[in-house]
């Protein structure tokens, strides 16, 4: 494993995160049903070959995960890594629901102290709406204060301008959680982000390097564009090759999974990639952004949808129908998904949970044109 420097919080942290929200599951139609014999074993080898950050949340997998990851962390686990949760900020309607949260995740997780806390999802309406209005900064500080966390910081979606005012404003932020992929170099905080935030000397979490998985298996003119390279490896390179970057996070979901990013991580390098292979990571973009691919991340914040309609799912099919021009696969596996586009009743409760800010009413009545 290699470590980094992680911001002016100065901790070493492992180049390689596990990342809590896409454990192994023994219904897949349920998200809560973790398979918690497979994901703990995952987890502490992932932490017995030098992993030592672990980001979960207050909702993944409906709230088992930070169940899970506590019972991971037993048996002398605790010690060897780094523990960052969040707050839910859609749950804060008051200023006393941030000290009932808190206490929660740490009865959950079975722990004294959390080593790194992040306001959830960050965007314009939450830090106007929760994060100024109910003073949630001096409700961190005064937990840091108190010993229940240690370092103090935020995940983030929206736009640029967005991004740096939070920084700003959030003055004793220590570190900061984004989105970030050789797809999304200027999308959302991009690499302009990225490097106001490492001159301000926050440690900086990368999420979503595969784009919730779609980079694992691109669509068929971007393999075409990367050639024979492993397109994880590609992908993952592509964020460690930024010495701004602390660690980047991996949803793994089973054992090969784990197994290849170990590996991956171990060969990492920042200020590597020639001027030929950032050559190739433009013209992956290029051909990438010239699809038309709806950007869904498979996160799942969306659901579930009252009537049922599995966004997700009618994404990716649509996704990996169009971007691949596969007309087949569409008409084939489109039909089988129960709840399909048809049934979306145009509620719009879907539209404000998506961290990616999609028109998920619209894209929905453009997949059914579509099919
Ligand atoms: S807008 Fe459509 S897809 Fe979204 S929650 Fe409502 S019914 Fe479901
Ligand atoms: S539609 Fe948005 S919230 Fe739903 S899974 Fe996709 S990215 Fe996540």
């Amino acid at each position: 494993m290699q470590y980094r420097r992680f911001g002016k919080t100065e901790e070493k942290v492992s180049v390689l995160g596990f990342g809590c929200m896409r454990f192994p599951v023994t219904d897949k139609e349920n998200d809560a049903s973790i398979d918690e014999e497979r994901s703990i074993a995952m987890i502490r080898n992932a932490i017995d070959t030098g992993v030592n950050y672990l980001d979960t949340a207050f909702f993944y997998h409906k709230g088992m995960s930070e169940k899970v990851v506590g019972k991971a962390i037993k048996d002398g686990y605790r010690e060897k890594i780094f523990l960052a949760t969040k707050l839910p900020l859609w749950n804060v309607e008051k200023e006393e629901d941030f000290d009932t949260l808190l206490n929660t995740q740490l009865e959950k997780l079975d722990v004294d102290y959390i080593d790194f806390y992040l306001l959830h999802a960050v965007n314009k309406d939450s830090w106007a709406q929760k994060v100024i209005p109910f003073g949630i900064l001096d409700k961190m500080r005064k937990a840091k204060s108190e010993g229940k966390i240690r370092h103090i910081g935020f995940s983030f979606h929206d736009d640029l301008p967005t991004f740096k005012k939070v920084v700003d404003e959030f003055e004793d932020c220590e570190f900061c959680q984004i989105q970030f992929s050789y797809i999304d170099t200027d999308y959302q905080a991009g690499i302009e982000g990225l490097q106001y935030a490492a001159e301000r000397d926050l440690g900086i979490v990368i999420m979503e390097p595969l784009q919730g998985g779609a980079l694992a298996t691109p669509a068929q003119p971007v393999l075409d564009a990367i050639g024979s390279r492993n397109p994880v490896k590609f992908a993952l390179d592509y964020i460690w090759n930024f010495p701004e970057v602390s660690l980047l996070l991996s949803g793994m979901s089973n054992e090969q999974q784990v197994k290849d990013n170990l590996v991956y991580a171990a060969q990492s390098k920042a200020n590597a990639l020639t001027d030929e292979e950032k050559a190739v990571y433009k013209k992956a973009k290029e051909v990438h952004d010239k699809l038309d691919i709806i950007p869904c991340r498979d996160c799942r914040y969306c659901l579930p949808c009252p009537h049922g309609v599995e966004i997700p799912k009618v994404f990716k099919t649509f996704n990996e129908g169009v971007a691949n021009a596969n007309r087949r696969l569409i008409l084939e596996i489109y039909p089988d998904i129960e709840a399909n586009a048809n049934q979306c009743q145009k509620c719009g409760e879907c539209e404000a949970k998506c961290p990616q800010h999609i028109e998920i009413i619209n894209k929905l009545k453009a997949v059914r044109n579509a099919l």
